[in-house]
This record gives C-alpha cells, structure tokens and sequence, in this order.
C-alpha cells in the first residue's frame, strides 16, 4: 500500500479546488486513510459527463471480522464477496448517496469484481460522480461525499459487525449446498434437479423475482413425479428429495399455459447459485448446460451445419455456412454445433423458441417432398444420434407435435404446473402410431404402385429419407475452426478498441451491434461487460494483457476455454488493465456465442 494521506487532508485539497476548473480534481487522485478504511481514488473523470471516477474502500480482513477469509472454500468466499457485495448496494439505496454507485445484483449469485477479498484486505469498488456547478468544482460537496458518506457506506456494509450474521450464514449455506449440487449431479451423471417445494415461476419476462400469489393465481410448489424422484444429502438443507433428470432425451409435453417454459428456464438458470428466498436455490442444471434457440438474422462464419442441414438450393455447402443473415432453422442449427464446440453437454429447446422445420417434418410434409427438395433434417431425426454419438444430452419443450414421443427416453406432462411422467403411455401411443403408418404405408404403397402417381413415390421417399437419416452418425467434431479476429485489429483507431456494453443482450463494438438476445443464461449486464472486456483484449491482440497475446494470431475453442480458466474473480481482474468493479463472471460458452455472432469474424480450419 501507498503511504496515505489522511482525511483532512483530502478535505483540504477539495477546499482548496472547490470553485476551479472540473480538471483539479485530478490533485485527489491517491490513498487517504479514514480510520478504518482505506480509500483509494484511483482514477478521476475528466468532466462531468464522462463515466464517474472509480472509488476503491478496503478494510484489513481482521479488522473487518473475516480474518482468513482469503483462505476459505471458494463457495464460501463466493457467498461472502455476494453477501458483502448487494449489502452495499442496500446501504447506498438507504443512504441515499445518489453520487455512489456500485454494481448492481439480482437472483443469482455470480462471481463479481465489485467487492474482492485479497490475502489482507477486502475491497469494495464503487463509482463516484464528482460534483459541479457546470464545469466548476463542488470541492465542499465532494468532501461530504468522499469523507462522510463513503466511508458510512462501507461501515454499514463490509465490517461482520454490521451485517445480519443469519443471513450471512442462510446465503452462505445456499450458495454451498448449490455447489454440491452440482458435484451430485456429475456423481450420479444427471444432468438437472429440481429440489421439491422449488418456486418456479417469476414475476415477468424482465423481474426474474419470484413470482407473488395472488388471490385467485396461487403459486403451486413443484413436486417431483415418483418415477424420477430421489433423495439427495446436502451439507445445509440435509436430506432434499426432488426430481432428478438422467442424461439422456427428456421431453416436456403439456397444454399451453400449464409451465413448460417456466421449468425449462428454471433448468437454463439453474447453472447459477441463488439467493436465498428466490426459490430456484435447490434447481441445478449441469454446469455445461446450454439452451439454444433460433435467431433468424445473426451471422454465421464457417461453421459445418451438415449434421442437420444438407446441401442448400445451387449446391451452397453446410459444412462451412457462411451467411450475414441467417434463417429461422440454419440459426438454431449454427447455435447448436457452437455450442458442442464450446463444450455443451446438455442442450435445453423450448418450442416458442425454435423454428418449427428444425424441429420436426410432420408425415404427409415427409410424402410430399421428395429427397432432395428439403435440406433440414429436423432435431427429431438427430436428437437420438446426438446422444448416442457425441454424449449430448436433450432437454426438450414440445407441446405441439407427439412425433418426439417415440425418441425420447422419459416423457414429463406439465399438468396445472405439475410434472406427470407420462412415458409409458407417450411410448403406447407412439408404437400404435407406428403400426397405423406402416399399414397406411403398405396400402398406400400398393395404391401408387397400381396408379403409378407421384404421390406413390414421394410417399417411398419420404419413408426411406428420415429412417436412412436416423441411421447416420451424428459427425464427430472435426477439425477445429480457429477464430481470428484480425479485421477488427485493422480497424484499430488511435483510441484502440471502443467496446460497449449496452444492458445483458448487447455490445457494441467500433459500430457493429452484437445481438446476444439469443444467449438467454446471460443473467446480468455485468456479465456482458465481462464479455465485451474479452472481446478488447482479443482484438488488442499482442499489444494487450495475456489474454490476448497467447491468442494473437487465431485460436480455437479449446485454447480459449483453457485461457479462461481459473478463480473467477482473479481471471476477471485480468481481463483489465485498471481494477473495474462492474464485471461478473461469464463461462466460455458465452464467450465464444458473443465471437460466433460477430460480423467480420475470420475462421480458419
Ligand atoms: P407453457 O410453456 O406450458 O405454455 P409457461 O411456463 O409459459 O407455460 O407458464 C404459463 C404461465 O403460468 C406463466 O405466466 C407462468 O408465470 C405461470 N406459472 C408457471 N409455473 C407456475 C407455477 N408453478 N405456479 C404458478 N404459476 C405458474
Ligand atoms: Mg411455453
């Protein structure tokens, strides 16, 4: 630590500038001492409108009541840095200090830079707006400001004394018995559970707080159908029973309105610790979970699309797609082979988000085009050599079509919000179906025969199309694509990159818009700023950190993922030249979703 000065000497200094020009403020740049904190000011804003200055309070661990904190489990110091983290957050919206700002939290709990337990010292990292009457300095409101309220914020948050020691511990015990969760989950190789009692359904499309009972709309608690029960011992919650979903294809059938989405989203989430109260904290879904949509629109470079889209009108070859604009179908298909190159293990489809020809091809579709004359084969046709193949296991929302009774392995009926396993009753319908097409065909078959029609042979064709199709090997990942990202390295202006993160769902960069709508486990804003700073330093290239130097001429998948690797926290601190503390941990996936949707991406093989 830098010799500090003390409080009255900061009072001084903005005595001494109030009333100047906006730029005197750069004189308080440094370290004060005020009692029991430290207070860094670390960088100034340049003028009133520019981003506020960056602020860093730290207190000694012991001091604070944390002594070796450092040392603990990273799901305990994960909770804390979480807890410490919105308990600031709490005590600037009591506080009113409307020229503070820290990051802001919502359900889950993800690993930030805004409050940072070092071997020593906890760090809180705010943003101040630095008054002024126009471009004159408020010195005596700064004073107030960085002297009285800052450090009564961080009293009333960071010090053990003065948090509630109940919900330190009932967040810490959340956030643990997730992780272990987790770890069952890859111990008894399911891929989701969802703990009994667990409140799925939230507030609205944009609150992901949980969803209040009304009079006449109770909010019905989730309760596991016996045939996928099981008990589970968690180090908190002690013995949890709940739904357990195998690896495998897992369906979620069930008439409109009655929560298929609402689980399926449960599962997508449920990558992420929450806070106590939300009622998703015993939900986890494997940590490489992946929910895919279609995205009509988004660019695609260079990604083999094969395995579910044949060769296009004129011969254009799927097994390097390229296009700016891609359709409901090639989006959803590109998505889905994005996602195994990053690692997906679990895929989650919903049908209100899917393109309904990459899902399914209904049979008298099937007898009216001939081979040849439709490029998809639809989900239904690979989803069972995806697993069976590459491992990948589906979670599936289909209320509309029963044809996926009959490649899946468990069949779950939403009923009132209530899972029903209705799987020996899908698999009678679907063999009965069976027999009814093959008598069908057989009579039909002949009647062509006899009146050589061209519905005859369309109808042979489309038989003997999708049963060939199952048949074939879902493609191993082949060479891997390196992606490159040199055209925008030659766009660089004096500036360097200008990367902007704009909500959860965009960035900006030079001036393409990156549309990440489509990466719906995005959860946080700060999580797009994570990608958007992984973005920079790629572009940067050699001239930046580590990140991307290692990665300057190209990389794959697999050497990205190995380059974020680490304690999240650290690897985010990284990710910067100066400590940001608005960035939360985002996985490798997401990454490399937010590369793939680039416009001028370069690939390689
Ligand atoms: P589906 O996908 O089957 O059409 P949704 O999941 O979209 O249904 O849910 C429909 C509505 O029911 C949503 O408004 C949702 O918030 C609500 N809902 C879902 N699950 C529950 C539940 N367990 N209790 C109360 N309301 C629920
Ligand atoms: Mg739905």
């Amino acid at each position: 630590m830098r010799a500090a000065a003390n409080g009255e000497r900061l009072a001084a200094i903005l005595a001494r500038i109030d009333g100047r020009g906006y730029r005197a403020y750069r004189d308080i740049e440094g370290c004060y001492d005020l009692g029991r904190f430290e207070v860094e000011i670390a960088h100034v804003q340049g003028d009133p409108y520019a981003p506020p200055s960056r602020v860093h309070g730290s207190i000694d661990l012991a001091a604070a009541g944390f002594a070796g904190a450092a040392a603990w489990p990273a799901a305990e110091r994960l909770a804390l840095t979480d807890f410490l983290g919105r308990a600031l957050e709490a005590a600037l919206a009591r506080n009113g200090a409307r020229e503070i700002e820290v990051d802001r939290f919502g359900q889950q709990v993800l690993a930030r830079t805004v409050v940072r337990l070092h071997p020593e010292r906890l760090e809180a990292r705010l943003a101040v707006h630095l008054p002024a009457a126009g471009r004159r300095i408020k010195g005596h409101q700064a004073a107030e400001i960085l002297t009285r309220r800052l450090p009564a914020v961080l009293a009333a948050s960071l010090p053990r004394t003065a948090l509630d020691a109940e919900a330190l511990a009932r967040h810490t015990a959340v956030v643990d018995d997730h992780r272990r969760l987790t770890e069952i989950l890859a111990e008894r190789e399911w891929i989701a559970f969802v703990a009994d009692g667990s409140l799925l359904p939230r507030r609205g499309g944009h609150d992901d707080r949980p969803l209040r009972a009304a009079a006449d709309a109770p909010v019905v608690a989730f309760e596991s159908p016996p045939e996928l029960a099981a008990e589970i011992e968690l180090p908190h919650a002690g013995r949890v029973r709940g739904m357990a979903i195998p690896r495998g294809v897992t369906l979620f059938v069930g008439g409109g309105f009655h929560g298929k989405s609402t689980l399926l989203d449960a599962l997508a989430r449920g990558i992420y610790p929450h806070r106590p109260g939300d009622g998703r904290e015993l939900v986890a879904a494997d940590s490489a979970t992946v929910k895919v949509r279609a995205e009509d629109g988004r660019a695609v470079t260079d990604t083999d699309i094969s395995a579910f889209i044949g060769d296009l009108p004129y011969g254009r070859s799927t097994a390097s797609f390229t296009t700016q604009n891609a359709s409901g179908s090639t989006s959803q298909a590109a998505n889905i082979i994005e996602a195994l190159e990053a690692g997906a293990r679990v895929l989650l489809l919903d049908e209100d988000t899917s393109a309904t020809n990459f899902m399914i091809r209904d049979e008298p579709m099937r007898r009216l085009l001939r081979p040849g004359q439709e490029p998809i084969r639809p989900f239904l046709d690979r989803v069972r050599r995806l697993y069976a193949d590459r491992g990948i296991s589906s979670i599936l929302v289909v209320g509309g079509s029963g044809e996926y009774f009959r490649v899946a392995d468990r069949v779950i009926q939403m009923d009132r919000y209530q899972p029903v396993d209705v799987t020996p009753l899908a698999r009678r319908i679907a063999s009965a179906v069976a027999t009814e097409r093959r008598a069908a065909e057989g009579s039909a078959a002949q009647g062509g025969a006899a009146e050589g029609s061209a519905a005859g042979e369309s109808a042979a064709g489309g038989r003997a199309g999708p049963a060939s199709e199952a048949e074939e090997p879902f493609p191993l990942a082949g060479c891997p694509r390196r992606l490159a990202l040199a055209a925008y390295r030659r766009r660089l202006g004096p500036k360097g990159v200008r990367v902007k993160a704009h909500g959860t769902r965009r960035i900006v960069v030079e001036r393409e818009e990156v549309e990440l709508g489509a990466c719906e486990q995005l959860v946080s804003p700060s999580q797009t700023r994570t990608l958007g700073e992984i973005l920079a330093r790629l572009i940067e290239g050699r001239g930046g950190d580590a990140l991307g130097a290692e990665l300057h001429d190209g990389f794959s998948a697999a050497q990205l993922i190995a380059a974020l690797d680490g304690e999240e926290a650290a690897l985010l601190d990284r990710l910067t030249r100066f400590p940001r503390g608005d960035l939360a941990a985002v996985r490798p996936v997401e990454a490399l979703a937010m590369l793939n949707r680039l416009r001028a991406l370069q690939v390689s093989r």
